[in-house]
């Protein structure tokens, strides 16, 4: 079922960003975006790449009540040659699948999604910036059409690719991020939809994210919803502990998103023979084992940040300060090989990068 993409280009192109090393996240979009529609009894039709605008919605478009959405987010990264890269896109395309089956959306085809999204960033190549530590984010996302306000799986959709031009997320350099442990709110639970990429996870994390703010602090470290003990998740990062030689990451049991820098920090944590595990992580276990002076480590992982060293852990009275609120070795590791691989700089032996 190979569909043909149709290109509209625009007939009024925007100004490029003139420094790009001073773009934010997410403010600046590019010229296009793609489109593609799904019509109950016919499928996913009418791909095609258009001029990036507004869609006028009924006020009555089930998204806006229900929220029956998902997204994904990935980024395009520009090579010392001057080539356009994506890093594990199939991946993100096969998580799309998992969080359309939680959230009843019908699933897509992978390989043309990603062939989609090749072509949306290949018609886009000049705005993929190429200062030091900036990409290009790459915002997929599907959202319910119906126009109906009754509770049920929407029989239309909408599947959308938006492209934003970003600075470096650390402008400054790696610095640590100071972070609590939130106990009064929980953002997921097994059995609820915090394996899937759905808007309602992170609406239902504005409140502790906005109350760690006031306090100081960057994001939360999120404990599990029923035992409220286990660690789960930092902000909307996957979170990893090292305790001497031992890398440890919550197990995925329903209530983590799958993230695709997890799995690659794990696998490249294996491959340089260390020992990383995937299990549940109470945070007893980690207080007790920073007063035996064995956590020797914490950091977040996804695309936005890469690897986000935590330098400050606050537990209710009980604050850790972690590696002396420099980032560790086995973290700067992680993070200069991965955004090596991403960037083009480092070899790739997992076969992680797809040339646009
Ligand atoms: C997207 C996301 C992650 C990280 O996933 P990556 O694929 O590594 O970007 C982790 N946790 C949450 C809640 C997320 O939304």
């Amino acid at each position: 079922m190979a569909m043909q993409i149709r290109i509209e280009r625009t007939t009024a192109p925007k100004a490029k960003p003139a420094d790009a090393s001073k773009l934010g996240f997410g403010q600046v979009f590019t010229d296009h975006m793609f489109v593609m529609d799904y019509v109950d009894g016919i499928g996913w039709t009418d791909p095609r790449i258009v001029p990036y605008g507004p869609f006028s919605l009924d006020p009555a478009t089930s998204v806006l009540h229900y929220g029956q959405a998902i997204f994904e987010g990935l980024k395009a990264y520009r090579t010392p040659d001057g080539g356009v890269q994506l890093f594990r896109p199939h991946a993100n395309m096969a998580r799309i699948q998992t969080s359309n089956d939680r959230m009843v959306i019908p699933r897509i085809d992978e390989n043309f999604c990603v062939e989609a999204i090749k072509a949306l960033v290949d018609v886009e190549r000049d705005w993929v910036p190429s200062a030091p530590g900036t990409s290009l984010y790459i915002r997929p996302f599907i959202f319910s059409t119906d126009a109906f306000l009754g509770v049920r799986a929407s029989k239309t959709y909408r599947f959308v690719v938006i492209l934003s031009p970003s600075g470096p997320y650390y402008p400054k350099g790696l610095d640590p991020v100071a972070i609590y442990v939130e106990q009064d709110y929980v953002r997921a639970v097994r059995g609820g939809t915090g394996a899937a990429k759905t808007p309602g996870n992170y609406a239902s994390s504005l409140k502790s994210q906005t109350e760690a703010y006031k306090q100081g602090f960057v994001q939360v470290l999120w404990l599990d919803g029923i035992e409220r003990r286990y660690v789960e998740e930092v902000g909307a990062m996957n979170v990893f502990f090292l305790f001497g030689d031992e890398l440890v990451t919550p197990a995925l049991e329903g209530s983590i998103l799958p993230g695709i820098t997890r799995a690659s920090v794990l696998e490249l944590a294996r491959g340089w023979g260390m020992k990383a595990v995937e299990r549940r992580l109470a945070i007893d276990e980690v207080a007790e084992r920073y007063d035996r002076g064995e956590l020797t480590e914490v950091f977040g992982a996804g695309t936005a940040a890469v690897i986000s060293p935590v330098g400050t852990l606050v537990w209710g009275e009980k604050r850790m300060t972690i590696h002396e609120n420099r980032i560790g070795p086995v973290s700067q590791r992680l993070y200069d090989t991965l955004t090596g691989i991403q960037y083009g700089t480092r070899p790739d032996p997992y076969g992680w990068i797809e040339k646009v």
